[in-house]
């Protein structure tokens, strides 16, 4: 048993809500394999992604409310899709107990028909970020320039934390969906195709367009567990949250303007 399936048993047991940016409640595998092919195995279930909206504003957020349900519609669409990872090894599935076996592995095809459930929760206390939480921390302001011009995101890699300045997403309201992106591993569109792409790097109105190549990404990032999260009770391990934020904005480098008061 991980210590994330410890923490996810005890949490059951008390009661409680489980935590996390990935949860999920036992997905399902089925095996099957065509006589000279590569087993597949398909995967479907629910999983549920929380991401805490930290408002470190020091104006007012008129719109947040209404930004944070076009941003959560917008993403829960945009990771809609079955997927297949080719050539991934895994632990031997048995078929007879319904689960993998963890002292043997094995390649397989997998087949992702994964039903996300995403939830974008506003919080005003860092005691309201845990560990393992995503983050789309609000700021007044981004002094780190990308081609010479004020950036309206800023996202420290996969994992996050991601940054988004609150005047900014009021004029682009798909850019906390392509910050949070970010955090499941997608890099920028370049080229031609960047102008409707929502991982295109300048900042529109329309460009919110996802590729298959860009599910399948995020898809992989989002499963890396698979085999934990088909058994039982599953919270995403800790990417260091509240830490790691602290650091991303403390950075000089980044230049952040923040309501400093609101992070304690
Ligand atoms: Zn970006």
């Amino acid at each position: 048993m991980t210590l994330n399936q410890l923490f996810a048993k005890v949490a059951l047991a008390q009661g409680k809500k489980l935590s996390g940016g990935i949860t999920c409640n036992g997905l399902r595998i089925q095996l099957r394999h065509a006589p000279g092919k590569m087993p597949e195995l398909l995967v479907t279930g629910d999983v549920t992604l929380t991401i805490k909206v930290f408002d470190l504003t020091t104006t007012g957020v008129p719109k947040l409310h209404s930004l944070i349900a076009a941003t959560q519609s917008n993403i829960a669409n945009k990771l809609r899709g079955e997927t297949m990872e080719y050539d991934r090894y895994l632990s031997n599935y048995d078929t007879k107990a319904n689960k993998f076996n963890k002292n043997t592995q094995a390649l397989y095809n997998v087949r992702y028909r994964i039903n996300y459930i995403v939830k974008l929760e506003k919080i005003s206390r860092l005691s309201q970020l845990s560990g393992n939480d995503f983050v789309l921390a609000v700021v007044d302001r981004i002094g780190f320039k990308t081609d010479n011009l004020n950036t309206s995101g800023l996202t420290d890699g996969k994992g996050g934390p991601a940054t988004v300045v609150y005047n900014d997403w009021c004029k682009y309201p798909n850019i906390s969906t392509h910050e949070f992106f970010h955090t499941l591993g997608l890099g920028h569109i370049k080229g031609t195709s960047s102008k409707k792409s929502l991982m295109g790097e300048v900042a529109g109105t329309h460009n919110n367009a996802v590729s298959l190549n860009e599910l399948f990404i995020m898809n992989k990032y989002l499963m890396a567990n698979l085999v934990d999260m088909s058994n039982g009770q599953y919270a995403s391990p800790t990417l260091n949250t509240a830490e790691n934020l602290r650091k991303f904005l403390n950075n000089p480098t980044n230049g952040f303007k923040y309501n400093k008061a609101k992070f304690r």
